[in-house]
């Protein structure tokens, strides 16, 4: 019968008639077809005491005279139940009812014959029961012919007792009516619970593979979590359901909470969670269910079922089992598919980086860009990529979105900056306001909760720092943590890149004794400032009888002479004119939108300070000249031409002199 089926009846020895017919009204005949099995033993004696006080009930009326009971045996010799005076208490000689006994008259006869019988007292072997004789008619099963159980009574000795086998007879086809009764009553309602669970197991299959098609159409991890919720709510609308992560992961799901080890209420959870098995917990009325969500490659979270009071079955289990594993592989799956991308991302701004740095070798350029780049990259705030001075002992910020913090300076061990250099660590920091290591002008400045923040490193040495920031506390991720480190290294790269560049290119340009610029820049800028300015003028610096100088000092001094007076130089003139050395002890200087009046003041200016100041004393001779947008021709050349013409006429003129060409 049915697998599952309260009463465990089953009609398993009827073969041919167990499957269920296919129209529903043959199913009276295919019923009646049914009948007891082996199966059905051990439930035989309920079956069968239920079924006799059936025909009990309905047997009043019926014309037994005797004040003596009917017994109704089971086939294994034992009284089920008896009807009649003297039941409650039976005559002494069948005060001890024991299976042998009564198996020992016309019952056991009547078993073994497979027909009515009566055993006079004298063939009873028994004591107790030589004063009686038996009477006793077996029940067959319907469709086998087995006798199930058998109607007995003892009488009083005498001839015959064919009335009361008349009667015991018909009595036993009324109960034998009455037990199949019965019988069909528990068989169709097995059937039913049998049909109620298959179609709910049905449904739960259905759903469980709905499910499963929908968990791995999903790759994005809030889909998956969203869904698992939906699923859960379809099916237990009454339960409570909480989802725990343990990963580093901000869900906008607010019924998504993190996995806290600390609380005792989650010591289910955590259970669950460490142990990546199901685990339950019954305390009074409450009863609630840990289902871990575990992937290949490790356990992720934990779902919480609360299922105090409602029906929670072998099934609904199997079910769980199955969706938590499908949502813990598709949320493996939904986070690997955002790491990757995540990666892609990383790999996209490196490979960016890395053709910025070629293409552009500026150093404000590249700062430029990677300060965009780290502010939409992190969704930050605020974004300051610094450098360390070492020589002036500060940090300064190079680049940076926030206003009037370019080129702002900080002491090499203030703030985080500070704490970076003596670390060599990144800094992640959830909330700057309720948990502050140090103070931070960054920080108060923009008003930021949230940082992150990686040391610039080059040959294991801190260069520079980077900073990213958001008003807002826990806006960072770890995995945004480990991705800013990766790009620290490239960045600090490019800086030092940069530097090394701007160095080698300051090198070119600058004389190598004196400091001033080379002849070639020079003429690049004279050349560049003509084609942009309107006016310009020139002045050349000779030092007059220098070989006599070296002839009389030496070289060494000769050369400390040079830089001497090109350090007066320096000073005389403004950031935005051009020293350099022309050649040999002979200096120029180049003086953006100069009017001729006031180049001679410089000229005089230095040409005095030099007689002054220098040591030992030497005295230079000034040749000045000067360009204007209204000349026929202009060039660098012709500007030099006439600086040097004048230059000769004032050494003409006895030296320590200026002259205009
Ligand atoms: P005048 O007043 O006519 O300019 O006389 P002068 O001796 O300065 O001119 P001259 O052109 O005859 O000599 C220039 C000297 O400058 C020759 C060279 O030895 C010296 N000189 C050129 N470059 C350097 C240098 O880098 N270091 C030193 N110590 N001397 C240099
Ligand atoms: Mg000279
Ligand atoms: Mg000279």
């Amino acid at each position: 019968m049915a697998p599952n089926g309260d009463s465990g009846l089953s009609n398993g020895l009827v073969q041919a008639d167990s499957r269920l017919p296919r129209a529903a009204s043959d199913y009276p005949q295919w019923l009646e077809r049914q009948d007891l099995a082996e199966a059905d033993l051990p439930y035989m004696h309920r079956i069968l005491a239920e079924s006799f006080a059936d025909w009990q009930e309905q047997s009043e009326g019926f014309p037994w005279p005797y004040e003596i009971p009917i017994y109704l045996l089971h086939p294994d010799g034992s009284v089920v139940s008896s009807l009649g005076r003297g039941t409650e208490d039976p005559p002494s000689a069948l005060s001890d009812w024991s299976p042998d006994l009564i198996g020992a008259n016309a019952a056991a006869a009547a078993f073994k014959a497979c027909r009515p019988m009566t055993l006079r007292a004298d063939e009873h072997t028994l004591a107790p029961l030589k004063a009686f004789d038996s009477v006793a008619v077996p029940v067959f099963t319907r469709a086998t012919g087995i006798p199930c159980a058998a109607l007995a009574c003892l009488l009083p000795p005498g001839e015959a007792h064919a009335v009361e086998m008349k009667l015991l007879q018909a009595a036993a086809l009324h109960f034998r009516s009455c037990l199949y009764k019965r019988f069909e009553m528990m068989f169709v309602r097995d059937q039913l619970h049998s049909n109620q669970l298959s179609n709910r197991e049905e449904l739960r299959r259905d759903m469980l593979f709905e499910v499963l098609r929908r968990l791995n159409d999903h790759i994005d991890v809030e889909s998956v979590l969203s869904e698992v919720f939906n699923i859960l709510e379809q099916l237990y609308p009454a339960c409570r359901t909480d989802l725990f992560l343990s990963q580093d992961y901000n869900s906008s799901n607010e019924r998504v909470q993190p996995l806290a080890f600390h609380q005792q209420e989650m010591d289910i959870c955590w259970r669950a969670f460490m142990e990546s098995a199901i685990r339950e917990e019954t305390e009074g009325a409450r009863r609630r269910f840990a289902f871990p969500l575990t992937g290949k490659q490790g356990v992720y979270g934990v779902l919480l079922l609360d299922v105090s009071g409602k029906r929670f079955e072998e099934e609904d289990m199997r079910f769980l089992r199955i969706l938590t594993g499908a949502a813990g592989t598709a949320f493996e799956k939904a986070k690997l598919h955002e790491q990757s991308n995540t990666l892609i991302g990383e790999l996209r701004l490196i490979n960016e980086l890395t053709k910025r740095l070629n293409s552009s070798l500026k150093l404000s350029d590249t700062m430029k860009f990677a300060t965009d780049e780290l502010l939409d990259i992190f969704k930050a705030d605020y974004c300051f990529i610094l450098q360390l001075d070492r020589m002036n002992g500060h940090f300064v910020v190079m680049s940076t979105n926030a206003a009037n913090m370019e080129s702002e300076k900080f002491s090499m061990d203030y703030g985080f900056c500070g704490v970076m250099l003596s670390t060599k660590e990144p800094i992640i920091l959830s909330d700057y306001r309720s948990a502050a290591p140090v103070g931070s002008y960054v920080m108060d400045v923009t008003q930021s909760r949230s940082l992150l923040a990686a040391p610039l490193l080059l040959d294991g040495l801190v260069t520079g720092a980077v900073m990213v920031t958001h008003r807002l506390p826990n806006h960072f991720s770890y995995d945004n943590y480990k991705l800013l480190q990766v790009l620290s290294a490239h960045l600090g790269l490019a800086v030092s890149n940069s530097s090394l560049h701007a160095e080698v290119r300051r090198m070119v340009i600058t004389d190598n004794l004196t400091g001033l610029f080379a002849r070639h820049y020079l003429n690049e800028r004279i050349q560049h400032k003509q084609q942009k300015d309107s006016y310009g003028s020139l002045i050349l610096v000779d030092i007059d009888h220098f070989k006599q100088i070296n002839d009389t000092f030496g070289h060494q001094i000769g050369d400390a002479i040079l830089v001497q007076v090109s350090s007066i130089i320096r000073s005389a003139i403004r950031d935005t004119d051009i020293a350099a050395r022309w050649g040999g002890e002979e200096l120029a200087i180049y003086l953006p939108k100069l009017t001729m009046e006031q180049t001679m003041r410089v000229a005089e200016r230095i040409r005095m300070r030099v007689e002054e100041e220098t040591n030992p004393t030497v005295t230079v001779s000034c040749g000045l000249s000067e360009w204007s947008a209204a000349d026929d021709k202009i060039s660098v050349e012709s500007l030099f031409y006439r600086a040097d013409m004048a230059l000769y006429s004032a050494k003409h003129k006895g030296r320590n002199n200026v002259a205009v060409g």
